[in-house]
């Protein structure tokens, strides 16, 4: 019998993810990805709750994952003499446990590239449905036709904007723009054992500027409304960055300057997802950032890897009915989804006023803190998985 084929655009967390269980269920899957390798590095990402465990267990990454966390970073918030005034816990930011994006995409990419066929250096151009299939034309390689087309590729989704419409329409800026640079993971070194970290965060309204680890690596958050840049051009974001903090106190004069020796410099605004019809049209589906993502919300890996995992599960049971799978698939995420909520980092890191500013380090310090962290790992827990495996198994 003729296997169903499946493109996949983007090969980071979701795309991976997605390959891994398509083609566990027999699916002939093919990723493409823009970058012209694997991208290594990447910030911490981490995963909470018995839901987000329970399919990296199933996938059988669970222990890897344990062998190669980071340890996690207390991110301690100091005034401009380098006073500490408050700490937000690694507790808080790394979840039950974290990895570097790059290390996990490497796990994910190691388990599937013998079986998946991966294009790097491309990308999609032109999406056309037909009656019984997605006409694909790439950048480089010849065009050819699968049965059906998954969007694993981020927040700024080339088959989001293909499919659905313009960015705009679906990303809303969050008022905030962040930047990352240096040694990722603050410098965590994936062949030594877990270790604690510790970075230094400075405030000023609306501006968050962040040092740290055993390795020279930067944070910065800073209050914008949209900006006019080219973002595939490092000069232009680092002007950016530089008018951003341009009269800032405290450490920032010292961080700029440092900060032309270091490389991996990123930049990106804060953007929230919000799709409202749903994650799919025709035989196109979205998975991961592209479809629920929230910048620095802290759930989007748990989200990518737990969409991937049901999208792949009612394909499977949906035996070429791909309509009834997608839409089980956008019902069951919706509720998932949710669990991102509308938390803006921003708002949290980089407050806009001083007194802004004074109520979030009292609030990290407070029980309302605590609180919060036990309610998001309830909201982590608060779904219900099947066990594909053993329903496929059985039908
Ligand atoms: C600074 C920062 C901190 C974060 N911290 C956390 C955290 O603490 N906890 C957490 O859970 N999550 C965190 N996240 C989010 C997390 O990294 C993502 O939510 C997660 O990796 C989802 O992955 P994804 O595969 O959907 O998208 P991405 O990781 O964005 O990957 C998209 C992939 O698609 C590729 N691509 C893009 N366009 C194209 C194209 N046209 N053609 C082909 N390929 C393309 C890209 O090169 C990339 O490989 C953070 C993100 C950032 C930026």
């Amino acid at each position: 019998m003729r296997k169903t084929t499946v493109l996949i655009s983007g090969a980071s967390i979701a795309g991976p993810a997605l390959a891994y269980w398509l083609q566990h269920y027999g699916f002939a899957v093919t990723v493409v990805e823009r970058a012209p390798e694997l991208r290594p590095g990447g910030q911490a990402i981490d995963f909470k709750g018995a839901t987000q465990r329970t399919v990296l267990e199933r996938m059988g990454i669970w222990d890897e994952i344990q062998r190669r966390q980071t340890g996690k970073t207390d991110m301690v918030i100091t005034d401009a003499q380098g006073r500490e005034l408050a700490e937000i816990s690694g507790d808080f930011t790394g979840g039950d446990v974290e990895i570097l994006r790059g290390d996990l995409a490497a796990i994910l990419y190691e388990r599937t590239a013998a079986d998946c066929e991966y294009l790097f250096g491309d990308s999609v151009t032109a999406l056309r449905e037909t009656g019984t299939g997605v006409e694909v034309e790439f950048e480089n390689a010849p065009a050819r036709t699968f049965d059906l087309v998954v969007g694993c590729d981020g927040i700024h989704s080339r088959v989001r904007a293909l499919t659905f419409g313009p960015e705009a329409d679906y990303v809303k800026h969050m008022g905030y723009y962040y930047c990352t640079a240096g040694a990722a993971g603050w410098g965590h070194d994936p062949e030594a054992p877990a270790q604690r970290n510790r970075s230094a965060a400075y405030n000023e309204p609306g501006r968050l500027a962040v040092r740290g680890g055993n390795k020279a690596a930067h944070l910065y958050m800073f209050a914008a409304d949209r900006l006019e840049y080219d973002r595939r051009d490092e000069a232009s974001q680092r002007r950016v960055l530089a008018q951003a903090f341009a009269g800032a106190g405290g450490p920032v004069p010292a961080m700029m300057s440092e900060l032309g020796d270091l490389d991996s410099f990123y930049l990106d605004s804060l953007g929230m997802v919000r799709m409202k019809g749903g994650y799919s049209r025709g035989r196109v589906a979205l998975v991961g950032d592209s479809a629920y993502g929230n910048t620095m919300g802290g759930f989007g890996t748990g989200l990518a890897v737990v969409g991937a995992y049901v999208l792949a599960g009612e394909l499977a049971l949906a035996g070429g009915d791909h309509a009834a799978a997608f839409a089980r698939y956008d019902e069951m995420m919706k509720r998932y989804a949710k669990i991102a909520g509308q938390s803006n980092a921003g708002r949290f890191l980089a407050p806009r006023t001083a007194r802004g500013m004074r109520m979030r380090n009292w609030f990290l310090g407070s029980w309302l803190f605590d609180l919060m962290l036990k309610y998001s790992d309830n909201a982590a827990n608060d779904v219900d998985l099947k066990d594909y495996q053993a329903l496929v198994a059985a039908a």
